[in-house]
C-alpha cells in the first residue's frame, strides 16, 4: 500500500470540503425531510472525519436530530437574562442551542473555570 503523504491528506480534505458543501446544498434543495436529514448526517460525518469546518452551515441544522432548519422547524429567541443570548430551538426534537452574545463574559467564565481547576 502506498504511503499517505501530507499532500494526499490535503487533497482528501479538499474533496471532503466539497462533498460537505454538496451534501448540504442537496439537503437544502430537497422537499423530503428524511432525505435532507440523511444528507446532513452524511455531511457532518464527512466533516468530522476529515476535520472540515462547517462554515456557514454550522448554525443551519439541529445537532441533535440533524434536521436542516427552515422557518417551520426553527424558533429563534433573544434572551437577556441571565445574560444576553440567542436561543435556537429545534421544533422537531425540542433541542436548544444557546449562543451567548457577550463574548467578554464567556471569556471570563472560561478563565474562572480554569483557575478553579488548574490542569
Ligand atoms: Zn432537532
Amino acid at each position: 500500500m502506498a504511503r499517505i503523504t501530507r499532500r494526499d491528506k490535503e487533497y482528501q480534505r479538499k474533496i471532503a470540503a466539497e462533498r460537505v458543501e454538496i451534501l448540504f446544498s442537496l439537503a437544502e434543495k430537497t422537499e423530503d425531510r428524511e432525505l435532507a436529514r440523511r444528507y446532513v448526517d452524511l455531511a457532518t460525518r464527512v466533516a468530522r472525519k476529515h476535520r472540515v469546518k462547517l462554515g456557514k452551515w454550522k448554525l443551519r441544522f439541529c445537532k441533535n436530530c440533524k434536521t436542516l432548519w427552515d422557518a417551520e422547524t426553527l424558533r429563534v429567541r433573544l434572551i437577556s437574562r441571565p445574560y444576553p443570548m440567542i436561543v435556537y430551538q429545534c421544533l422537531v426534537c425540542g433541542w436548544e442551542r444557546r449562543i451567548p452574545l457577550v463574548r467578554e463574559k464567556k471569556e471570563r467564565r472560561r478563565t474562572l473555570r480554569s483557575s478553579k481547576h488548574p490542569s
